[in-house]
């Protein structure tokens, strides 16, 4: 849900649609959430601001999206019938065909027959009398229920580009987390792409290829590590759906939530400089999945860091060719402090002849012209801008809607110093509502499809038990949610999180407050946590 491209507010003649609960957005969270209220019985319906399902995969149809944990893991787990049938081709998908998966589901499961589809919801507010959430769209449209889900999306809501000008520039310009449904054709064409973050990293080669030229506009340069993508091979597969239940127990016990990570031990610090580069050729070789995990003290120690993040800078003097390009390449940062790219050919694409890059911290982007890009140097001509500068992460699309809680307090005051929450999943003053994979959660550090599952069955199993205790309110005490949010301060400073600019701290939003948002203690301690919690008569609520 993106409130800055919400169209204007329109008058219903539509009666109010009453239901059970409200579910906001039809990604892979929303139609999970879906499908198992309506298991259990309850009179669900979601409302998505898009024309299909998919959420993030709907959106993100810039050339080369795909995702960066295996499909076969980036897959929901809760129906083995599901899992068993749906056959992924290669290691990491492409987006059309995590699209047509999310589609499959959709439809094996009947779901669109409860989404109402371009529906954006503008507010949401509780009303006390009530006891109910009553919703609002762009199209005047009005829908109350007891339980209002936000499964809204972490890296959902785009940062819109504001760079001045931009009217004036008389090319196309497109946004990758926004691109249209339609084949764009480069050929011939000057391109430039503004941002080098995993979404510029996956695009890059293939924009590449595809056009006259391509000029890379960089402002802080990433670390990536090879995807290795490749077809999956029936052998694989048939013994990757024989061990399913394994791999998913796996995956739901382990830290990030992928089964096939190989955890280090051992701290980088307490191996010879031999052993340590050995350990990260394999899996630099090996691909992306894990390179991460190599030793336990990258995440944490700065040393340990620099023996990872000097691996990969080594890597890149390798690949590419001019030197001055691959010092301008090689990332300062702690490696592992902003997300981790998965790449195909990223910094082969630097040795192309068509490809230049430039550094904006030495001449910085003015505006746009008519012609194109204005940097303090000169005028870059360009027939096309991509615009692939990043989401405003985990808060982005809640605060995009007008949410009002108890006492008409609005989540945009509750949350001005950054987000609050009890579990990244309840907040104190609104009632009944949950935020899948919100933040306070460890949803984006890891594998989102395990995180998602773990967050619906948590909040259906808390429905259920409000339902057959017969209350009618449940929210955290705000005692409660303090001690969360000191619990989620306390590990992230354990950590190298906040030692550069990244999303997580909401470092890419101009004004936005410097909070590392998400959980970082891991899945297993945090599923942990939450399952104590409900066990123990839902420690730290209030229900009535
Ligand atoms: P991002 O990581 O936030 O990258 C945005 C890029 O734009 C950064 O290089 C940033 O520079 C640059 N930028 C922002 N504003 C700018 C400005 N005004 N001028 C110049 N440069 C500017 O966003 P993203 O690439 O869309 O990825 C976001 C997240 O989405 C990822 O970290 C990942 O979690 C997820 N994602 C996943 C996949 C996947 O593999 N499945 C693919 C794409 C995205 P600074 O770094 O200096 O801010």
């Amino acid at each position: 849900m993106n409130s800055k491209f919400q169209g204007d507010l329109k008058n219903s003649d539509q009666p109010m649609t009453s239901v059970d609960a409200i579910i906001v957005g039809a990604g892979f969270g929303g139609m999970y959430m879906l499908h198992s209220l309506n298991k259990l019985g309850f009179k669900a319906i979601i409302l998505e601001e898009a024309n299909g399902v998919g959420g993030t995969w709907y959106w993100n149809r810039y050339p080369g999206a795909r995702c960066d944990i295996p499909s076969i893991e980036y897959s929901y787990s809760f129906s083995d019938e599901l899992q068993q049938e749906w056959e992924w081709s290669q290691k990491y998908s492409t987006q059309p065909e995590i699209l047509e998966y999310a589609n499959h589901v959709a439809d094996r499961f009947e779901l669109k027959e409860h989404i109402r589809f371009n529906e954006c919801v503008v507010s949401a507010q509780y009303m006390e009398n009530s006891k109910k959430w009553k919703l609002r769209t762009s199209s005047g449209n009005t829908y109350e229920s007891k339980y209002c889900v936000m499964a809204t999306g972490s890296l959902s809501s785009i940062n819109k580009p504001k760079f001045e000008g931009i009217d004036s520039y008389k090319g196309d310009w497109y946004i990758t987390g926004k691109w249209p449904n339609k084949k764009i054709d480069l050929t011939g064409k000057s391109v430039g792409i503004i941002g080098t973050g995993s979404s510029a990293v996956q695009a890059i080669p293939i924009l590449a290829e595809n056009s006259k030229s391509l000029t890379v506009f960089q402002r802080t340069a990433n670390y990536s590590i090879p995807a290795n993508n490749r077809p999956l091979d029936s052998e694989e597969v048939k013994h990757v759906k024989d061990n399913y239940s394994s791999i998913r127990e796996k995956q739901r016990k382990g830290k990030g939530g992928v089964a096939f990570t190989n955890l280090g031990l051992k701290s980088a610090l307490e191996v010879s400089e031999e052993e340590r580069l050995k350990e990260y050729q394999e899996r630099w070789d090996k691909g992306y999945v894990g390179f991460i995990s190599a030793y336990t003290d990258i995440g944490t120690n700065e040393e340990a860091n620099e023996t990872a993040a000097e691996f990969v800078r080594s890597k890149i003097r390798e690949i590419v060719k001019n030197p001055n390009t691959a010092e301008l390449l090689s990332p300062k940062n702690a490696i592992g402090c902003k997300r981790l790219c998965a790449d195909t050919n990223y910094f082969e694409t630097y040795n192309r002849d068509n490809v230049s890059l430039i550094d904006v911290n030495d001449t910085p982007i003015e505006s746009l012209v008519a012609e194109g890009v204005k940097t303090t140097e000169k005028i870059f001509d360009l027939d096309v801008v991509v615009f692939a500068i990043g989401f405003d992460a985990m808060t982005g699309a809640l605060l995009g809607i007008d949410i009002k809680g108890k006492n008409g307090i609005e989540l945009k005051d509750k949350w001005s110093d950054g987000p609050r929450s009890y579990l990244g999943l309840t907040v104190e003053g609104f009632p009944n509502m949950f935020t899948i994979t919100g933040p306070g959660s460890p949803s984006v550090l890891g594998n989102m499809m395990v995180a998602i599952e773990q967050h619906v069955e948590w909040i259906t199993q808390c429905i259920q038990d409000m339902e057959a205790d017969g209350k009618s309110e449940i929210e955290p005490d705000y005692a409660a949610e303090n001690k969360w949010m000191d619990h989620i301060e306390e590990v992230a400073n354990q950590t190298l999180r906040y030692s550069c600019n990244s999303w997580y701290v909401g470092a890419n939003v101009p004004g936005k407050k410097r909070v590392f948002m998400p959980y970082v203690g891991g899945y297993d301690v945090y599923r942990k946590k939450c399952n104590e919690i409900s066990t123990n008569g839902y420690e730290g609520f209030l229900r009535i």
